[in-house]
């Protein structure tokens, strides 16, 4: 498996430009790309005729055990579907119920084309566990909450270490490990102040949520006399390590915040339409020029984790929203979902684009379908026409994770099983 050599051959690569092509992925990297490959000897040879090589989809904000909770409790205001669903649900996780959650996003991921994902939960080693064994690539941080309690808060600064030191770089560097504060208005200022602190000792980057609803700005203004973002500028707390999810209800003054301060972005607009929580301002924040990423949130919320269907949402979401066809346009969305989400988790020098020298994080999408033909842009095909159940071979790392749709990593039976079992128990405490 380490020194595999896997041949793609006769297909259509969405690399700096589209042309058609053959690839060569010799260990972990890919190699070669060349035209003339096509006659060479390699370990595994994958026809791709009548398909697109895209690079792996980034998911920038999940909180993958959430898939558990799928169709759970839908169609609630977000303060109801928080605090009287999710988090009576929540306390009484366990490890396992996170493992085998875990472990079912990571089978709907690679189904439905994602490689690489940042996510924020609790038990976040039996996270890890479970991507270790799925071969794919993913930040992980423990969702840290103290509501100003401060035994709670150094509770959940004991927690985050033990998460860095045992998992940090682990799995062939796959895995690495952020700060995850999980919002300005569930973590108080001490805590952000040492999130802060501690990113810069230990160089990892921080992973949050920051005004997902009008209420939260509400909030924040009440109790700091500023919204939130020039909340957490105010204390330190914004530089480029910081990724911050949804990004709703901004000011023009918090955008020029954010773009000053390379803070990186994931956008979320199933999610956000779903609990009715608005609209995020990322058209015009993309003329700008703010990093922008793409995320699906977690499945309670969502309720997939398919970014295929989220490129298109995001797409159609600014159209409507800003009364203008012409903005959010495919190239741009799929930008989003790659190379934007690569750089919003600190990991463009590995993945988010093809190139020689690159991770081989690599997505095969099957283009022959009534869906998809004619075969005409293949980046329009793939934001507006395509579905996750198109994608047909996805490579991490150098490593077959799928192959002509069947999973090669996980038993996908067994693990769509376990799922439905800790489902149940969880639900039954
Ligand atoms: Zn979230």
């Amino acid at each position: 498996m380490e020194n595999q050599s896997i041949l793609i051959k006769n297909t259509t690569i969405i690399g700096s430009d589209i042309k058609k092509s053959s690839l060569l992925v010799e260990s972990d990297k890919i190699t070669v790309i060349d035209d003339n490959l096509k006659n060479i000897d390699a370990d595994v040879v994958i026809n791709g005729e009548g398909k697109v090589l895209i690079p792996g989809l980034v998911n920038t904000h999940t909180h993958l055990s959430m898939t558990l909770l799928r169709g759970y409790a839908d169609d609630y205001p977000l303060d109801t579907w928080l605090n009287d669903y999710i988090f009576p649900v929540e306390g009484k996780l366990e490890g396992e119920h996170v493992y085998a959650g875990a472990l079912l996003a990571c089978v709907e991921m690679i189904k439905s084309g994602t490689t690489a994902f940042n996510d924020m939960y609790f038990f976040m080693d039996q996270v890890a566990k479970a991507v270790e064994e799925s071969g794919m690539r993913g930040v992980i941080s423990h969702g840290m909450l103290d509501f100003g309690d401060e035994e709670k808060r150094k509770a959940e600064f004991k927690e985050s270490l033990r998460i860095i030191e045992k998992c940090h770089n682990t799995a062939d560097g796959r895995i690495k490990v952020a700060l995850g504060p999980h919002a300005p208005y569930t973590c108080s200022t001490d805590l952000l102040n040492w999130v802060r602190k501690k990113a810069d000792e230990l160089k990892v980057p921080i992973h949050i949520h920051v005004s997902e609803t009008e209420f939260e700005v509400q909030q924040i203004q009440e109790t700091y006399g500023a919204r939130p973002f020039e909340y957490l500028d105010k204390i330190g707390f914004l530089k480029e390590d910081v990724l911050a999810a949804h990004a709703v209800w901004l000011s023009e003054s918090e955008i020029d915040i954010i773009k000053d301060k390379e803070v990186k972005l994931s956008h979320n607009p199933v999610s956000n339409m779903k609990l009715a929580s608005g609209t995020s301002p990322v058209a015009k924040m993309m003329e700008k020029g703010v990093n922008l990423s793409l995320g699906t949130d977690g499945a309670a919320s969502n309720n997939n984790l398919d970014m295929l269907e989220e490129m298109k949402i995001a797409a159609l979401q600014q159209k409507v929203a800003n009364l203008d066809p012409t903005v959010l346009k495919a190239g741009e969305v799929f930008k989003m979902a790659t190379r934007g989400g690569a750089t919003a988790l600190g990991i463009e020098q590995e993945t988010g684009t093809i190139d020689v020298g690159k991770k081989a994080d690599i997505v095969l999408v099957d283009m022959r379908a009534p869906h998809l033909t004619p075969f005409r842009h293949p980046v329009s095909h793939l934001v507006y026409s395509a579905k996750g159940a198109d994608v047909d071979t996805v490579i991490c790392n150098g490593q077959i994770l799928m192959q002509e749709k069947e999973l090669l990593v996980l038993d996908e039976k067994e693990v769509l099983s376990q799922a439905e079992e800790s489902a149940k128990d969880l639900l039954a405490r």
